[in-house]
């Protein structure tokens, strides 16, 4: 097995990972980034990012990312093509196996290996994505002004986005499948406050329609033993609020996780539980899930990680 010595690992190319590498290659610490299954990360899979300060006419996900990529290497990072395995950071040096063979020894590790939205698994899911079906209304909701969206979930993120979208949208329906929000009293009493939400409770939905985007759902609410009524609702936007599951299967027992798998980050730093170890990005960020938020916490991540080396010696 070939092995690379860097002083600073990167596991993860979003946003929070490009970041860290700009920063930590014009420290000089030589970093190593591996890009995983999905090379520039979740912004990848999206058309037109407005919100991203700087692109004053706005920028596609893929086109970011490859400038970022292109910054980052002019500095000399070091990004590979592969997926990170296997970590140990039970001893310093720390090791990590990756799936193209290498061992990487490394000082300082920065893992920013993002979250995944959870969808429901219709097959029409993937069909409109981009085209209708979104699971963040911050980054789509400007996209439906004056229109009708469906938000599904009961839950204080639910919430949250659909008060979101009630000031953007027209209308906004909240597909629930219980016959209560899960939400916290002062979250629910907000909802049901805004005239322009309207909660559909015992529903689901079991398909989505429309020609060259999404023009529906198509939902079926139970109304008690054995009665049941499917009917298609007309929107233009589709908005998953049924939370996102961050990718740290792979720091399980090797680092502090929340309860949802969530990196647990010292207030206002990257640091981990591990010294030597940083987080950045959605991994560790349950709350606010952005491009621009992932990207700070990627510098802060590597002034943290620059900080330890020179505490180090
Ligand atoms: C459809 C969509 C549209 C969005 N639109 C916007 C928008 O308009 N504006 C905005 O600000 N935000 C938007 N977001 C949110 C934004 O994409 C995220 O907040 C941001 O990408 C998080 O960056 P990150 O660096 O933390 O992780 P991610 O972008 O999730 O990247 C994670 C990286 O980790 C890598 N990885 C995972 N496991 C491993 C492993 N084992 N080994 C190596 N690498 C690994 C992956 O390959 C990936 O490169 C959108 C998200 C989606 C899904």
């Amino acid at each position: 097995m070939e092995t690379i010595r860097t002083k600073c690992l990167i596991i993860g190319s979003g946003p929070a990972g490009y970041t860290a590498a700009i920063y930590t290659s014009r420290a000089n610490l030589s970093p190593v980034m591996y890009v995983g299954h999905q090379p520039g990360g979740q912004l990848t899979t999206t058309t037109e990012i407005e919100n991203f300060p700087g692109y004053h006419n706005g920028i596609t996900g893929s086109e970011m990312m490859d400038d970022l990529h292109k910054q980052a290497t002019r500095f000399g990072a070091d990004v590979r093509n592969g997926i990170i395995t296997e970590v140990d950071f039970s001893k310093r040096p720390f090791t990590a196996k990756a799936d193209d063979g290498i061992e990487i020894v490394a000082d300082t590790v920065i893992i920013s290996t993002g979250a995944t939205a959870r969808y429901l698994g219709l097959s029409d899911e993937d069909k409109y994505k981009g085209l209708g079906v979104s699971a963040c209304a911050t980054c789509d909701g400007f996209f439906y002004r004056g229109k009708k969206v469906a938000v599904v979930g009961g839950g204080d993120t639910a919430c949250e986005e659909a008060l979101y979208l009630s000031n953007i949208a027209a209308k906004v329906y909240m597909i629930v499948r219980k016959d209560f929000l899960r939400a916290s009293k002062v979250m629910q009493r907000r909802v049901f406050e805004k005239e322009n939400i309207e909660v559909l409770f015992n529903t689901v939905t079991s398909g989505l329609f429309g020609e060259d985007g999404l023009e529906g759902a198509t939902l079926t609410e139970f109304m008690g033993t054995d009665k049941e009524k499917t009917y298609s609702l007309p929107v233009d936007g589709f908005f998953l609020a049924i939370g996102h599951t961050p990718n740290t299967d792979l720091f399980k027992g090797q680092i502090a996780l929340d309860e949802a798998g969530y990196i647990i980050t010292e207030a206002h730093t990257s640091l981990t539980n591990v010294p030597g170890v940083f987080a950045a990005g959605d991994v560790a960020d349950p709350r606010y899930r952005q491009a621009i938020t992932a990207a700070g916490s990627g510098c802060k991540a590597a002034l943290d990680a620059e900080r330890y080396l020179t505490e180090l010696g």
